[in-house]
């Protein structure tokens, strides 16, 4: 494989640093941009699939407002969002629900959870 020329910003710290990679398919070839090595683990996860924390709602019922964030608890491949969200979609929580509670487990069988990232009390 020819090698080619990719850009990334780091999420890896908040300096968010811009960063040219040359990469031929199975080796970066070079780096440019990064103030640190921090980036590199990230480079490569990103070259062969990209990881995130999926943040969304969900809807509620009960509570003041129809819906209620979430998040993912750790990192998922960014390539299953989208069943992420058709999956969540079906959920409809009923309040109260607290911070930090999950609300659904292993999604997708990533081993990650879903978790409320506020309190929604009963009104
Ligand atoms: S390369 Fe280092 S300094 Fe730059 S955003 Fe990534 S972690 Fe932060």
């Amino acid at each position: 494989m020819a090698a080619e020329k990719k850009h990334f910003v780091c999420v890896v710290c908040p300096i968010g640093c811009e960063i040219d990679v040359v990469y031929d398919g199975s080796e970066i070839i070079s780096m440019e941009g990064n103030k640190c090595e921090k980036s590199e683990e990230f480079v490569r996860q990103e070259l062969i699939g990209p990881m995130r924390i999926l943040t969304t709602t969900v809807r509620i019922q009960g509570s003041r407002l129809p819906v209620i964030p979430v998040r993912t608890d750790k990192s998922v491949p960014k390539r299953l969002f989208p069943r992420m969200m058709k999956q969540l979609r079906r959920i409809k929580l009923q309040a109260p629900v607290n911070m930090l509670d999950v609300v659904a487990r292993d999604v997708l069988h990533t081993g990650a959870n879903i978790i409320a990232t506020r309190t929604m009390l009963r009104e």
